[in-house]
């Protein structure tokens, strides 16, 4: 059957930005790209240890069966939330299927009608799709601007005193690598008793002792309502967690729909996170990976390139190249040359601002963050 006219006219603008492209094209290509900071997604001892888990705990089923408050709850669940909230310095913690699933239900199921929500600008898509699906109204603050955002709650709150205020924001942004200044959101946060929310994503694993997160590191995890952290990035693996309150926890098993209305993960899942947050506790990629994120950024420096790029101290770089096709042209080059760089391009971030995206690994050598930056050089220094 044809897709219909004007799906088939929005596909063709859109079509050079989102492509499919198997890992087979890829293989040889030094990675620059995926965001398996630590290579635990590779990782034989995690692979191999989710499965002796099971085979000790003779869970032998392929699937979850249900959903986790139907036929889905297994026992490796209960157990791998409780060992989560301990690493994570959380009362408790609840599972999600990715933290798509967990933004979505999280926005869509806790601010009600009359609560208002302020978000950063740059906040992730499955954020913004949540507030879509919630009664609550939502305002965006410029980026990392704590003015301004003091600014839009004055201007769109009132004064009744039901309404709720949800501050959210990420504490390493997915495009950009930055981070905002958390101690003075929550100081803000905590003076008027407005409900902070953070995603970690590309904290975890990175920041923190054993890579608990950024909060942790600035010693401030257990002033935040929530907290999401999620597996597949830094862990290698797949799913995400809500980090909150015993009662937080509850409500969300009550009514968030992302939870609710969705087969649990399957075991196999369950026994790798409980395997990755393992190996955390005694991996030394961490170490490897801020050890190339310093070096890359004086790299940065002595090929004069810092101007160039938005100012990150996390595993996450963005090169600006305005416009698609002059950043598509560049990555294309430099893939060519063995190095695994993806063009970011608008609309998935703001037009002007397109840029090449490096993500950088434990398992980068010096000489590969040396060459690619060189080569880098001689596009961008014409
Ligand atoms: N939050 C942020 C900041 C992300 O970058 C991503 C992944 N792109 C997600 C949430 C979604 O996580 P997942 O891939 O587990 O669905």
């Amino acid at each position: 059957m044809r897709l219909p006219e004007k799906l088939y006219k929005k596909l063709k603008n859109r079509e050079g930005s989102n492509a499919l492209r198997t890992l087979s094209v890829q293989k040889n290509l030094i990675d620059f790209s995926s965001n398996d900071y630590l290579g635990f997604a590779s990782s034989k001892t995690i692979f191999e240890g989710a499965h002796q888990l099971l085979l000790e705990k003779t869970i032998q089923k392929n699937g979850a069966t249900g959903s986790r408050l139907l036929s889905g709850n297994h026992k490796l669940y209960v157990e791998t939330e409780k060992i989560l909230a301990d690493f994570h310095n959380a009362e408790e913690a609840l599972i999600f299927n990715s933290g798509y699933d967990a933004n979505v239900g999280f926005f869509s199921a806790v601010p009600q009608r009359g609560d208002v929500v302020f978000y950063d600008e740059l906040i992730h898509a499955s954020i913004r799709d949540g507030m879509q699906m919630s009664n609550a109204k939502s305002y965006k603050f410029k980026h990392n601007d704590i003015e301004n955002l003091k600014f839009q709650v004055e201007r769109n709150r009132n004064e009744s005193n039901d309404q709720e205020i949800y501050i959210v924001t990420e504490s390493v942004f997915s495009m950009d690598g930055d981070s905002p200044d958390l101690k003075s959101l929550i100081a803000f946060c905590q003076k008027y008793n407005y409900h902070l929310v953070v995603d970690e994503a590309h904290a975890t694993g990175v920041f923190g002792d054993n890579g608990v997160g950024l909060l942790q590191e600035l010693g401030v995890e257990d002033r935040v309502f929530a907290r999401i952290n999620t597996f597949g990035k830094a862990l290698g693996c797949h799913g995400a967690v809500i980090l909150g309150s015993n009662d937080l926890k509850r409500y969300l098993v009550n009514f968030c729909r992302s939870f609710i209305y969705t087969t649990g993960l399957p075991p196999h899942s369950i026994a790798t996170i409980q395997m990755v947050y393992e190996e955390l506790q005694r991996t030394s990629e961490i170490e490897k990976l801020i050890e190339n994120i310093t070096f890359f950024t004086q790299e940065l420096k002595s090929k004069n390139l810092t101007s160039r790029f938005i100012k990150s101290d996390s595993a996450i770089h963005g090169c600006i190249i305005s416009g698609n096709e002059n950043v598509k042209k560049i990555a294309n080059e430099i893939q060519k040359k063995g190095f695994d760089v993806k063009p970011i391009l608008s609309p998935t971030v703001p037009q002007g601002k397109e840029r090449l995206r490096f993500c950088l690994h434990s398992y980068n050598s010096k000489e590969e963050i040396s060459e690619v930056l060189e080569l880098l050089a001689t596009f961008v220094h014409i």
